[in-house]
Formats: structure tokens, C-alpha cells, sequence
């Protein structure tokens, strides 16, 4: 059997986890964290969303994104501190506008794919997430921004996404809680919701049933591999300041989120992730009157740049805001307030008196396309830098990471490695 390392618990490394035993791996999943799902994928917007599927790279968003940079309470915010990731970044993010129609509909592609291997895993293991299968709905209060819409749906349908063009009336009868003054909207029937960090942790147990080995509070030092004889994976328990444990697999697939291009750094690759944060609030709907003042239909507000998702009769989820300031996660209030505010806005009926604001690092290619497949070196793959669609597309990136695992295999057999378990016993993980 031949032994993997998965590097990271969020969503990508254990739906990559899954699919790879599925094939037969021996895998061991390393997250510094405690519990799976800890970091980016503990409290996002909650949207399975292919309607969501249109790359940024695009000048209409640079012009916007300039405007942004010098309005307050903007759903962008760019510090303005230089440095040579965020610079360079930037530089490559304005270059793959010429990529931004076939990058729409490549996302739009595989958002769909992803669907149903998302639902069989949840299926299979026996599982609920508090999925909402209601739709999707985009509205728009500006005649401009609606008419970009429906120059994006082109590229949507051109993807396979069936989404329709809703008048007001339509959006009142779809989501009657919604208030505001909506020129139109897009409703996508075929989209759905869901908690990630239920969806995650759930699978993690369910990848340790069938016999991974899940290395939690395992902070990976550094990576090494020659490209010949497999991969060494150094790491230590994490907060310890002990030497790290070397420990050796025939192959690795880095899932490590924002982390993931220090690690492809290491193994001579560029994958040139940048951490772009976001912020959300869980609603508790303590009351009967929150309950049925919130939606249940899932929604995208396009001019705050601000998504919903009803998580279950009492959590309703709000997200929205990139920002460029680098590895930072502090939560701060000026950027949560608006997020309620908008809630107390579009859904008066809604009590705000018990709010959880949490803050998270999206790991974003330039192109916004995430890197799935093999680095330079024989047994090291990639599955990350899913930017603003990881929820979306993880399930369908792990089965084609995990299928091109296996194809490499079959190409060039490898030695197995030493059985991992005994190793990370004797150091408590
Ligand atoms: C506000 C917000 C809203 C969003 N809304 C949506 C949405 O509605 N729909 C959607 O599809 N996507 C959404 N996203 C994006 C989505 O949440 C992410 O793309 C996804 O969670 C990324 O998953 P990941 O596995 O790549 O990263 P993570 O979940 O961050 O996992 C990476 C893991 O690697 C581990 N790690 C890192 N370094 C080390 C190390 N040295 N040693 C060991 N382990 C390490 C971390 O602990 C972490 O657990 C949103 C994101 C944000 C921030």
C-alpha cells in the first residue's frame, strides 16, 4: 500500500483524504490545529455555489477595486503597506484578465461537478450538514450592476448553469423576508448551502473509520523530497519546542490553505497562494420572530458583496469583505459592523442581541484557480488555493487529485513506507 501525506484538515485536505482511501492509500492528514476544520474552513458564507463562479480577474472589478480602496466600510480594503507577495500577487491578478472568460467558465464547470461527490461522501458516511437545498439568490439594487450580471450568466450557461433572471416581484414571492429596492436578480434553483465545519469534521471521523491516521496539534516544520525516493515530512507537536520528528511517505498533497506556498517553496515549486480575508457573523435566531424574520432562501447581496446561508431553524450565517493586509487574523469591529448593520437592514425582524463574529484567510491563486495536480518533483501534488469557492469545488478537486495520485502510482510504483502509527504515539498527537 502506498502511504500518503495529506498537509492540512480543512476542507481540501480531508475530502482529499476521503477519495484517496477510497483508492486504497495508507494516509495520514497533519493540521497544527487540534480538530479538523479549525482555520478557513470553520465559518465561511456556506454557499455550494456555481452561480458564484466568476473569476475577479476582470477590469470593471480593478476599477471598482480602485474606488473601493478610497470609500470607508468598502467590501475591499487593501493595506496599503507594500510587500512583494501582495505586489506580485497583484501584478499576476491583473495579468490573467485575459484568461477571464474561460476561467468563469471552467469554475462554473467544475462548481457542477462537484455537486454530487459532495452529497455522495455526506451520503455515504451517513451524515447531515445542515444542507439547504433552496437555491440561490443574487439581487441587485443598480441597473449597471444587474446588466453585468446578465453578461455573466452567458459565460454561466456556457459552463452548464442553468440561472434566472428574477423581476422584484419574483424576488419578494422567492424570499419574502428580504427588504430593499431591487432593480432584478438571478435565482439559481439548482445551488444549495451548508455548514462547512459540520461537513468537515464529520468526514475527518468518518476518513479515520476507514483507517487514516489523523496527526491533529502537528504543526509541520518543513517539507523535503528529491524527487526520487518519496517525501519527508518534519514536524513537532504543535505550541512545543521540541526538534521536530522526521517521518518519511512516498508521497504528499499539500492542502495547507494560505500556508500551502511556503510549503510548495520547499519543494521547489511556486504556488503563489495569497491570504484574503473575510469575515462573517453567525445570527443566532434565539427567538420565534428571528426564526421566521430570516431567509431560508440563500443569498448574495452583489453590491455589498455580502452572502447568507440559513444554517439549520436557528444560525443564519453572513460573510463578505476581502482584504489584502497579509497573514492577519484579527477580527476587527469596523469591519464586522457593517455585516450587522446589513442585517438589520434587510431583515427587521431579525434580533442581533447574540452575534459570533469570526474572521478567515481565503487561499487565493492570482488567476483565481486553484492548483490541483503534481509539482516538479516525482510524489508531490497540490490541491489548494481555492480562494472564495473552497466550499464549492473541494469535493470534485479531491477526486481529480486523488485519481491523478493514483495515476502516477500506476505509473512509477514506489517502496511503502514504515508504518506512521507507532511514531506519532510516542508523541502524543
Ligand atoms: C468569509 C469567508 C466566506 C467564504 N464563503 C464561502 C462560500 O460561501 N462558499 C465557498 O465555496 N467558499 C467560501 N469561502 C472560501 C472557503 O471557505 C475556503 O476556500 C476553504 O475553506 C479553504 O479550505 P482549505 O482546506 O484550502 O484551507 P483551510 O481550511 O485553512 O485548511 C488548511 C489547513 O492547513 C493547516 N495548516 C496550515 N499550516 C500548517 C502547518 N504548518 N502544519 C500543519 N497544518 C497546517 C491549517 O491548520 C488548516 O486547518 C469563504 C471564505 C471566507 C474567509
Amino acid at each position: 500500500m502506498t502511504s500518503i501525506a495529506v498537509i492540512g484538515a480543512g476542507i481540501t485536505g480531508i475530502t482529499t483524504a476521503y477519495k484517496l482511501i477510497q483508492r486504497g492509500f495508507d494516509v495520514t492528514v497533519f493540521d497544527r490545529q487540534p480538530y479538523a476544520a479549525m482555520e478557513t474552513s470553520f465559518a465561511n458564507g456556506g454557499q455550494l455555489s456555481a452561480s458564484n463562479a466568476e473569476v475577479w480577474n476582470q477590469p470593471s472589478t480593478f476599477l471598482k477595486g480602485i474606488k473601493w480602496m478610497l470609500t470607508k466600510d468598502a467590501p475591499l480594503l487593501v493595506n496599503p503597506k507594500p510587500s512583494w507577495h501582495k505586489l506580485s500577487w497583484m501584478a499576476e491578478f491583473v495579468l490573467a484578465a485575459r484568461n477571464y472568460e474561460q476561467n468563469t467558465i471552467a469554475t462554473t464547470k467544475l462548481a457542477i461537478a462537484a455537486r454530487a461527490h459532495l452529497l455522495d461522501m455526506a451520503e455515504r458516511e451517513g451524515f447531515s450538514f445542515d444542507a439547504e437545498k433552496r437555491g440561490i439568490l443574487h439581487v441587485y439594487e443598480e441597473k449597471g450592476e444587474f446588466a453585468h450580471a446578465a453578461k455573466v450568466n452567458k459565460l454561466l450557461e456556457k459552463g452548464g448553469l442553468k440561472r434566472t433572471a428574477v423581476g422584484p416581484e419574483d424576488i419578494a414571492a422567492i424570499e419574502p423576508t428580504i427588504r430593499g429596492n431591487f432593480v432584478g436578480g438571478f435565482f439559481t434553483e439548482s445551488d444549495f448551502t451548508g455548514d462547512i465545519h459540520k461537513y468537515t469534521s464529520n468526514l475527518a471521523e468518518a476518513c479515520r473509520r476507514h483507517g487514516a491516521r489523523l496527526a491533529f496539534s502537528a504543526d509541520v516544520t518543513r517539507l523535503q523530497s528529491d524527487g526520487e525516493k518519496g517525501v519527508d515530512v518534519f514536524w513537532r507537536k504543535a505550541g512545543a519546542a521540541t526538534e521536530a520528528t522526521r517521518q518519511h511517505f512516498d508521497a504528499v498533497v499539500v492542502c495547507a490553505g494560505v500556508a500551502s506556498r511556503r510549503f510548495a517553496a520547499q519543494l521547489g515549486d511556486r504556488v503563489n497562494v495569497y491570504p484574503v480575508k473575510g469575515y462573517s457573523i453567525t445570527v443566532n435566531l434565539t427567538d420565534a420572530e428571528s426564526r421566521a424574520g430570516a431567509p431560508m432562501v440563500s443569498l448574495l447581496d452583489d453590491h455589498a458583496k455580502i452572502v447568507t446561508s440559513r444554517l439549520g431553524a436557528d444560525r443564519l450565517r453572513i460573510a463578505g469583505t476581502a482584504e489584502f493586509s497579509g497573514e492577519n487574523r484579527d477580527i476587527k469591529d469596523a469591519r464586522i459592523r457593517p455585516l450587522t448593520e446589513w442585517c438589520r437592514t434587510r431583515f427587521p425582524g431579525v434580533s442581533t442581541s447574540s452575534v459570533i463574529p469570526w474572521a478567515g484567510l481565503r487561499p487565493m491563486m492570482p488567476n483565481m484557480m486553484p492548483k490541483v495536480g503534481q509539482g516538479r518533483r516525482a510524489g508531490v501534488f497540490y490541491n489548494t488555493g481555492h480562494g472564495h469557492l473552497g466550499w464549492t469545488l473541494s469535493a470534485i478537486t479531491a477526486e481529480m487529485i486523488a485519481a491523478e495520485v493514483a495515476a502516477a502510482k500506476s505509473r512509477q510504483p514506489r517502496a511503502s513506507a514504515p508504518e506512521a502509527q507507532g511514531m506519532l504515539a510516542t508523541h502524543g498527537v
